[in-house]
């Protein structure tokens, strides 16, 4: 009852007297956090459409045994100038889970099997991942790269290492071990190709400071949205946000020609009108429907940036066990390394292939028998293709192959896979800045530079790939998505 009153004193209208009428195209954390500011700064006339049947977007929770897993978006990266993190912090719903084997400086163990089941280069320990994600952070090496790839500079600092460390690894393992690290770079990064990923912009990322897989707990990363909805920490002082959210809307057409209100139609044929768009539609989504959703086509600075930045492939596979066979009192990330002679028979086969884009296995904290396969590259779309049983089975295969011989398996309960890159209303998972956008200056901020008529936005976007510093996160959707509603608030203050 107090935030309706609150909202009702702030109420804001257009020069004609009417209230702003607003429709945000899409309920993930970008919209929510743009409705929740209009909302609470008296823009009032809100409509979310939402394509699919749940709030949240890239933002997932899901039931998996007595557990709620993150099926997208799972740690909050970065403690400082973290949107969400300074949401969450105060209510005590964050963890570093820092414990046995895990400190803030060395998050992660780290394991190494071949796909013929051995455990290996016990003797490096963590350093070869370690270093191998540090790339990102270190600019030493730089200058050697041509053509301004990630994927070449990873490439020279990864043979840099092999010589420094010719004993403990041999030559069977390179390649094994560079395919392994380059999937890991690929998951921080985004990138579904390295070699598309600049290094110049990679290593010019702001990013948020701090530890870097911050948690959940037992909850998952939508309680973030709870506390935007107000839902946290006074249920009775829930924005109305869920009232205002159309599920099941794929909007189709956004016609903004002319003078006149913004038309809004959606796959069943439902019509809109309004005064502002709001679109949080992914990048990937963007890249393959802009010139149909918009009409007039979209200002050559925001094609420029649909077409040029990069969108990722990542995908998750989540094994629950009554027994869990790993070691549950350590924190261990365990990377895949295939061997010659097995990557050479899988990549022969277009039904296996896909096993080839299992980076590494690890554990999920506070919920200690689920085991974590991640993914990363276009074999994400393949593995989202194969029919479920066959899908089973072969990642039962995958799992023998490397754990059989060191552990003593146990038989999951649940086996559950991720579908971003497949489904028409994601196609991917989060942005990345490629070559292409270096060559072009596509960068997110042109991407969310908003299409205007006389000053007043008429078209804006939010999302993550709009975010400059923070691109590719949930707190940068966030950021992202108040950075939209603000826009609006100030175009209204000025109306004064
Ligand atoms: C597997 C995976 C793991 C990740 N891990 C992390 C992590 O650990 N930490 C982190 O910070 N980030 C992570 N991310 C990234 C993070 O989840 C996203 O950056 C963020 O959630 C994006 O929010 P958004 O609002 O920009 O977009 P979205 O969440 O995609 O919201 C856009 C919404 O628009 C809807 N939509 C699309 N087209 C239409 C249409 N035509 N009409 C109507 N609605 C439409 C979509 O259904 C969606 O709900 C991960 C993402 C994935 C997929």
């Amino acid at each position: 009852m107090r935030a309706l009153v609150v909202l009702l004193c702030m109420s804001i209208v257009t020069s004609e007297g009417k209230d702003p009428k607003v429709i945000i195209v899409g309920a993930g954390s970008s919209g929510i956090a743009a409705a929740s500011k209009l909302l609470q700064n008296g823009i009032t006339d809100v409509t979310i459409l939402e394509a699919e049947g749940r709030f949240g977007g890239r933002v997932y929770s899901a039931k998996f045994g007595e557990y709620l897993i993150d099926l997208g978006g799972q740690w909050v990266h970065g403690e400082k100038d973290n949107a969400a993190y300074d949401l969450a912090a105060p209510f005590g719903l964050l963890s570093k889970a820092v414990g046995p084997g895990r400190t803030e400086e060395e998050p992660f163990i780290h394991r190494y099997y071949t796909s013929a089941g051995e455990a290996v280069m016990k003797q490096l320990g963590g350093d070869f991942f370690t270093f191998a994600i540090a790339c990102s952070d270190d600019p030493t090496g730089a200058e050697k790269v041509k053509n301004g790839s990630f994927g070449e500079y990873v490439d020279n600092k990864i043979n840099e290492y092999y010589g420094n460390h010719t004993e403990e690894i041999t030559p069977d393992l390179r390649q094994g071990l560079t395919h392994a690290a380059k999937l890991a770079i690929m998951a921080s990064e985004g990138a579904a190709d390295l070699n598309d990923l600049s290094l110049k912009r990679t290593q010019e990322y702001v990013g948020a400071r701090g530890y870097q897989a911050v948690n959940w707990k037992d909850r998952t990363y939508n309680t973030v949205l709870e506390i935007l909805m107000k839902k946290i920490p006074n249920a009775e002082e829930e924005l109305p946000i869920a009232n205002k959210t159309l599920l099941n809307k794929q909007v189709t057409k956004i016609k903004y020609n002319g003078d006149g209100p913004i038309k809004i139609t959606t796959s069943d044929g439902s019509e809109f009108t309004a005064d502002h768009v709001i679109s949080t539609i992914s990048l990937g989504v963007l890249k393959a429907d802009h010139e149909k959703i918009f009409e007039p086509a979209l200002p050559e600075k925001n094609r420029n940036s649909i077409q040029g930045l990069g969108f990722g492939r990542n995908a998750k596979i989540f094994l629950y066990y009554d027994e869990p066979w790993w070691d549950t009192t350590e924190y261990a990330i365990s990377l895949l390394i295939w061997t010659e002679a097995d990557r050479k028979e899988i990549e022969n086969d277009p039904e296996k292939i896909w096993m080839l884009g299992v980076g590494y296995s690890l554990p999920v904290e506070y919920k200690p028998k689920v085991l974590l396969l991640w993914m990363s590259g276009l074999y994400c779309e393949q593995m989202e293709k194969i029919p479920d049983e066959l899908f089973e089975n072969q990642t039962l295969e995958l799992i023998e192959r490397f754990f059989g011989k060191s552990h003593n398996l146990t038989q999951p309960k649940d086996i559950i896979r991720t579908r971003w890159n497949t489904n028409e209303n994601f196609r991917g998972t989060y942005s990345y800045p490629s070559l292409a956008s270096v060559a072009n200056n596509a960068s997110p901020e042109e991407l969310g530079t908003p299409v205007t008529r006389n000053d007043r936005p008429v078209i804006q976007f939010a999302g993550e790939a709009t975010e400059p510093d923070y691109y590719s996160t949930v707190h940068g959707a966030i950021s992202s998505g108040w950075r939209e509603a603000d826009r609006l608030i100030n175009f209204y203050k000025q109306q004064d």
